[in-house]
């Protein structure tokens, strides 16, 4: 391609509209637009870089024998009414695009194919002979994310593939899992990108297993806690850990004591002079079930300690039967206006004891009238603790278990864990932090949508079973931009050769003369006659604002026809180093077949 003729335009200046590097390259460099909030057009480089990402994941799916197919983004509303997802994505997380249709039909833009793959299994697969199934896709998704941002990374329309398997057994969905591991390693490898899988949260499906896979940048979203052995890693939402040991209690006589403004733990223990391990804190939750049922929750938790929301959703899914509900829609900190709404006489905040009676709850419809206590584990075995008195400015020490306030029968885990505390696997390692973008997530899924739809097969005995499903995907738009935010330096993108829009640049410095023309045009020839994917600069601007030019587009290697042709060499230019080096024009194609082809093979 020759940039005089290519859509190629360049800004000097970061735009106002980006905040993370690899955001403002992909615009300034003229790889993206952005046409509205979280929807960009691809433009040319940008779409061959797409293209490339896609053709890795698609030789490494095919390898593992999954078949590609390509389903409807256009869904109808009844299918997601079967799974019991049409509420939840339409109107509590409010993710999906619904939309109604002429004859008045609710459709929907796909976020995800779950129920779409699984009407077509219950349709066609009908025996335990032809499974196990593996189909994925390559496809536009559409999410209306509320914090849609920094490009393609959070796009409210986006590239994805999504993978779903179909088995017999749990044994046979293990054995895809680990194929898909496999394959997503080879995938990130192949693309050039630093990257450490995860364990991830499997939220409120269940399932065996979940994984994603992180590509570690400072602008990553997620954070992960990981050992330097090697033997540990997952997604803080997940991530478990040993606690530190508590202190003994100091208090121990059971008294209420005047603890003026100490509604933190922080100033309590100040004031106290304790450690906040001696202290148990009771946080408040308010969630919302499915079936419209409110439900007030008491935590219990140590107080240097803090609750993972992701975990205790999870916890409350559980007991979600309790109150009738099967999904939770929401879980806040309930504020002063959602107290309002159902204290029944004003709360002692920041002085809670896990002993809040439930008449602080008033009497209506669609509220439980009893708090759920909830106990994590750090708070149980604590002797002689200092708690909340229910009375502002008041604190309790000295007290127990079982003989102040009752402990909760509903004992869980939802503890944060957190950097520098010590792992479960080895004790003498401890937890790092790293920052990380979540390009794909391997999931076991179970049967939940096959029982949903009644998606079955029939088995060896010839029993009726719901299909036992997995699922799979990666990001590939926001895959192509994390390579930049992983990889560029102050003078633009630095691609790894096996995504890069072209191989390499052939640069004429100036255009008016004749030599420097001829051999750039040759060159340009035989390289791509040699399978080296390159593009001529043969604009007529000066020599320095094509440098400039082939710095921030990040093409791997450029070719420059410059002073040295009157010795029979060029300048070629690594990218990545601006190493540069004279190579004898003849030899130009073998050396940068060489080049390109090790760099591809790095698998
Ligand atoms: P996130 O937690 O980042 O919102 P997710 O867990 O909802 O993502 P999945 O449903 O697991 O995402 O989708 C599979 C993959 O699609 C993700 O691993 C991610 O790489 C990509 N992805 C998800 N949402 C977006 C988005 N809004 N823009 C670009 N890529 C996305
Ligand atoms: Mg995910």
């Amino acid at each position: 391609m020759r940039l005089s003729q290519m859509l190629f335009v360049t800004l000097r200046e970061d735009p106002a509209e980006a905040e993370i590097p690899s955001h403002k390259l992909l615009l300034r460099a003229g790889y993206i637009r952005r046409i509205a909030s979280g929807v960009y057009a691809y433009l040319p480089f940008m779409w061959r870089v797409l293209q490339k990402v896609s053709q890795i994941v698609r030789e490494e799916m095919n390898a593992t024998g999954a078949q590609e197919v390509l389903l409807p983004a256009l869904q109808p509303s009844e299918l997601w009414k079967e799974s019991g997802r049409w509420d939840t994505y339409t109107k509590a997380e409010g993710i999906m695009f619904a939309l109604v249709d002429r004859q008045q039909r609710e459709m929907s833009l796909g976020p995800t194919h779950e129920e779409v793959i699984t009407a077509i299994a219950r349709d066609m697969i009908r025996s335990y002979r032809q499974l196990p199934m593996h189909l994925y896709q390559i496809q536009t998704k559409f999410r209306d994310e509320i914090r849609s941002r920094f490009g393609l990374m959070r796009g409210r329309e986006f590239i994805m593939k999504d993978g779903y398997s179909f088995h017999v057994s749990e044994d046979s969905l293990k054995e895809t899992y680990a194929d898909m591991d496999r394959a997503y390693r080879r995938m990130f490898t192949r693309c050039g990108l630093r990257f450490l899988p995860v364990e991830a949260d499997s939220g409120a499906i269940g399932g065996s297993g979940s994984q994603e896979f992180m590509v570690l940048a400072e602008a990553g979203e997620d954070e992960v806690l990981y050992t330097e052995d090697g033997n540990y890693s997952a997604n803080t939402e997940k991530a478990v850990s040993l606690p530190p040991d508590a202190e003994p209690s100091a208090f121990t006589t059971f008294e209420k004591l005047d603890t003026p403004n100490t509604p933190t733990i922080e100033t309590l223990a100040k004031f106290l002079k304790c450690s906040p391990t001696q202290i148990v804190k009771n946080v408040l939750y308010q969630a919302t079930y499915d079936n419209g049922m409110n439900v007030l929750v008491l935590v219990s938790i140590r107080g240097d300690q803090d609750v993972n929301e992701v975990k205790l959703t999870n916890e409350l899914v559980k007991l979600g039967s309790r109150f009738g509900g099967k999904t939770l829609l929401a879980l806040t900190v309930p504020d002063a206006e959602a107290q309002a709404k159902w204290a029944a006489k004003s709360l002692p905040l920041g002085y809670i004891s896990p002993g809040l009676e439930d008449d602080y709850i008033s009497k209506q419809n669609n509220l439980h009238p009893n708090f759920l206590r909830l106990v994590d584990k750090t708070a149980v075995n604590l002797k002689n603790f200092v708690t909340g008195s229910n009375e502002s400015g008041f604190h309790v020490v000295g007290a127990n278990w079982g003989t102040q306030y009752p402990l909760p029968a509903d004992v869980v885990d939802v503890r944060k864990a957190r950097p520098g505390d010590r792992a479960i696997h080895d004790p003498n390692q401890v937890l790092q932090s790293a920052r990380g973008i979540e390009v794909g997530h391997i999931f076991q899924l179970g049967t939940k949508y096959s029982a949903a739809l009644g998606a079955t097969f029939t088995n060896e005995q010839g029993e009726e079973k719901p299909l036992v499903m997995g699922c799979y995907g990666v990001g590939v738009s926001r895959l192509a931009q994390s390579a930049v935010e992983q990889s560029h330096d102050k003078d633009g993108i630095i691609w790894p050769p096996a995504i890069a829009p072209y191989h390499a640049i052939v640069v004429i410095p100036n255009v008016n003369d004749a030599a420097q023309v001829a051999a750039a045009e040759k060159l340009y020839t035989e390289l791509n006659q040699a399978g080296i994917e390159t593009l001529l600069d043969d604009r007529d601007e000066r020599a320095g604002v094509k440098f400039k030019d082939a710095d921030l587009v990040g093409i791997p290697y450029r070719v420059v026809t410059g002073r040295s042709l009157q010795q029979g060499k060029v300048e070629v230019v690594k990218r990545a180093n601006h190493e540069s080096q004279e190579i004898a024009l003849e030899e130009v194609v073998s050396t940068l077949k060489q080049w390109v082809t090790d760099a591809l093979n790095n698998v």
